[in-house]
């Protein structure tokens, strides 16, 4: 591990002041980016320790629940406005990783962790989004785990996070000391600079996340279907808003992980849904929406099927 200066924050001004800088990143829970500056994978002068900062809770405000980016991931699935008016969002950050690590990771840091593609992570293989240009492994190379929607020739690495698949469903916005983020425009397809993954800039702080309260959010569920039952990436998964009036389908609201390089949501699955009984007719049509386009690769074909059935599984 390469040295590098430590700061601690005690005040907003500081932490931005101090971020502005190139080669500096703000540190929450260091659950995700200790680990790959040990790698080797990424290289930071200076870690701004931005724990001080008065960013964490769970506020019921008007017609939204606003997140402290700095709440612990095991705190806000367990909290009972959350839990009771957007269960999908409980049940996403309950699957995710280990309780241990649940109750270290901030929600900010979650959605800012880096691909788990093994060859991003391996500093001595060719990876796009490592190094610009140096090629991608995993389009020839182990691939299961990676994306059969939304890739590129560049990368097909998909973002690991089940909170932000659950926002998504969700209509969040990411919120920072600037400006209001969509969560659907949070994340950056991967294009021909897969290095750049968010329309964060240099220093930008994210300081909470607001979710609207819905009543379709209240009648939320999350599936994910993983190799094994904890401390565990998706292989696929998705979040789910559905509500039925008399058997037919009125609202729909869907995200999908473990599939594409941003939570993915389709347009055509909803369309299917909606307007329609929620039968084996309907499923089955959402599915072939969900999955039209789909490039799956050598390793990761067994996906097209599997996020349909997962599909299938959480609207019945
Ligand atoms: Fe790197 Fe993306 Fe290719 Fe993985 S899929 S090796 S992250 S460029």
């Amino acid at each position: 591990m390469d040295d590098f200066l430590y700061t601690r924050a005690d005040r907003p001004e500081t932490a931005l002041r101090l971020a502005a800088q190139p080669g500096v990143r703000f540190i929450a829970g260091g659950t995700d980016v200790l680990n790959l500056m040990k790698d080797g994978v990424e290289h930071h002068d200076h870690l701004v320790d931005i724990n001080a900062l008065p960013l964490s809770g769970v506020r019921d405000a008007d017609g939204r629940i606003e997140l402290g980016a700095l709440s612990r991931m095991s705190d806000v699935a367990g909290n009972p406005a959350v839990r009771d008016r957007m269960p999908v969002l409980s049940q996403a950050l309950l699957a995710a990783a280990s309780p241990q690590v649940r109750n270290m990771a901030s929600l900010g840091g979650n959605l800012m962790q880096r691909t788990r593609c093994w060859y991003f992570r391996d500093a001595s293989m060719p990876c796009n989004k490592r190094q610009p240009g140096s090629g991608c492994s995993a389009i020839r190379g182990q691939n299961r785990w990676h994306a059969i929607l939304g890739g590129s020739d560049h990368c097909i690495a998909v973002h690991p996070s089940d909170l932000a698949v659950a926002l998504t469903a969700l209509d969040a916005t990411v919120v920072t000391h600037q400006r209001r983020i969509a969560i659907a425009d949070f994340y950056l397809p991967p294009g021909a600079t897969p290095h750049l993954e968010t329309v964060l800039r240099q220093g930008e702080l994210i300081t909470r996340i607001d979710v609207p309260v819905t009543p379709l959010a209240k009648i939320s569920r999350y599936l994910k279907v993983r190799d094994r039952a904890t401390f565990e990436f998706a292989v696929v998964s998705v979040a789910a808003l559905v509500r039925l009036d008399d058997g037919v389908v009125h609202e729909a609201r869907l995200a999908f992980g473990g599939i594409a390089p941003q939570p993915w949501r389709s347009p055509a699955v909803e369309r299917a849904l909606i307007g329609r009984p929620l039968d084996e007719a309907s499923i089955k049509a959402a599915g072939e929406a969900l999955v039209r386009g789909a490039v799956p690769r050598e390793h990761n074909a067994f996906k097209v099927s599997l996020v349909q059935r997962a599909l299938a599984e959480v609207l019945s």
